[in-house]
């Protein structure tokens, strides 16, 4: 028997839908995983193990492993997945796996896992995409913000994030201030052959700080235990996010640190949701113009297991989440490019955002991923000029 493998069948059924979603979250399940597949139709699950380990440890990894699937599966009703634009079938040029040939150029170095600095053709490539995001601000009045990457640990759990998305959190701190720590640290640091760097945790002061997740909650706390105008506010920005996404980091997909634009709308109820559509009937005419081959629908947050059933069935029933969702002829799949999000009044209450005649004000945001939409527009229309879209030609030239 091989002892870095395991495979059995899950304790209950996972329905097809939810396959991806679990599958994913068996990465946060133990350190001593090297990889976890769930079979399409969701009746066999397979985990490889960096090591061999003994019988009753690797009992202890599938008991961790069910643990996941009872929570997310059991009971899970199926949600209607709405449909709002379906141009997937759109032909594009390039079949191709951009990754290779993005080495090749030297257009992407790997620093670490989910952690890549972008040559001219990417950075020219996502300006291009911004100015279309800019132009869709300026179409709302929308004024600028910048946002800092730390969020104090303060701020997260009071809307509730350690709860919803504790697994791809990413915490800051410093060494004390404290000589003797500051000396000793700078004498001895060093990092082992697995890059941990050497530093015993008493080193470093207490966390009080994280690296901020999303950019939009940074306007919801500038705006707390305020009286907003009545004209409501709209906002954009651009900033750096992390999310540790463990095994599943791979490629520009899924970064722990990517930029993320977002348009944020907060106001009373109709104001958030029309320009909400507004914004996503103004995107669809910038997709159609360059032929992008994508599909918007209802969709959820990543909400961490014990959270996920509930949290995501209320997101479906309300329709808070749209995602734009781009085609990658490369795997016959579809990647995230974009949300078009509504948190009903969940920002206004907590941080006690009022409207004119006194009551919690609503959110919403349009966000982009920035690295993402240019690799899947690299996906689909492949490095050569003469197969782009007219209007984008002049980014290589
Ligand atoms: P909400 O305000 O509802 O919390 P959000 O503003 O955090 O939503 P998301 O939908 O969570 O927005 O993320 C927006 C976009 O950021 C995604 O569509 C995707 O393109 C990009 N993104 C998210 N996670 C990653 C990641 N790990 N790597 C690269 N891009 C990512
Ligand atoms: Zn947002």
């Amino acid at each position: 028997m091989n002892l870095s493998t395991l495979n059995f069948a899950p304790a209950v059924p996972i329905p097809d839908h939810l396959v991806g979603e679990v599958q994913s979250k068996l990465a946060y399940v133990d350190e001593r995983i090297a990889s976890a597949q769930i079979s399409p139709a969701g009746e066999q699950i397979s985990i490889d193990l960096k090591q061999p380990v003994a019988e009753s440890e690797r009992s202890a990894i599938e008991e961790k492993v069910q643990r996941v699937v009872v929570s997310m599966a059991k009971g899970a009703i199926r949600p209607k997945v709405q449909v709002l634009e379906d141009y997937l079938d759109r032909s594009t040029p390039f079949v191709g796996d951009p990754m290779p040939e993005l080495m090749q150029r030297g257009e992407i170095h790997r620093e670490a896992d989910g952690i890549y600095t972008l040559g001219p053709l990417l950075t020219r490539l996502i300006d291009w995409f911004e100015r279309r995001f800019l132009d869709l601000a300026d179409s709302f009045s929308a004024k600028p913000y910048r946002f800092p990457t730390l969020i104090p640990a303060r701020y997260l759990e009071r809307v509730g994030y350690f709860r919803a998305f504790p697994h791809s959190l990413s915490f800051a701190t410093h060494l004390r201030s404290d000589l003797d720590q500051i000396d000793a640290f700078a004498e001895g640091a060093a990092c082992d052959n697995h890059d941990n760097l050497n530093v015993p945790p008493e080193r470093f002061a207490p966390i009080q700080t994280l690296l901020s997740p999303a950019v939009c909650y940074h306007l919801y706390f500038t705006l707390a235990d305020q009286l907003l105008p009545p004209q409501g506010v709209v906002a954009t920005a651009v900033g750096n996010c992390f999310r540790y996404e463990s095994l599943n980091l791979n490629s520009l997909e899924r970064l722990w640190n990517f930029t993320m634009r977002e348009v944020i709308f907060v106001g009373a109820k109709e104001f958030v949701l029309e320009n909400r559509e507004l914004a996503r009937q103004r995107m669809q005419r910038v997709f159609e113009e360059i032929g992008f081959a994508y599909r918007v629908e209802s969709a959820n947050d990543p909400f961490f297991i014990g959270e996920f059933r509930k949290q995501a069935a209320f997101q479906s029933a309300f329709q808070l989440k749209y995602e734009i969702r781009a085609r990658l002829p490369f795997k016959d799949g579809t990647l995230a490019v974009g949300s078009y999000n509504y948190h009903q009044d969940f920002f206004g209450r907590h941080l006690n955002i009022q409207l004119p005649d006194g009551s919690a004000a609503h959110t919403g945001c349009v966000a982009f991923g920035l690295e993402r939409i240019a690799f899947a527009f690299l996906a689909q229309f492949g490095f050569d000029a003469n197969q782009w879209p007219l209007s984008m030609q002049e980014i290589l030239q």
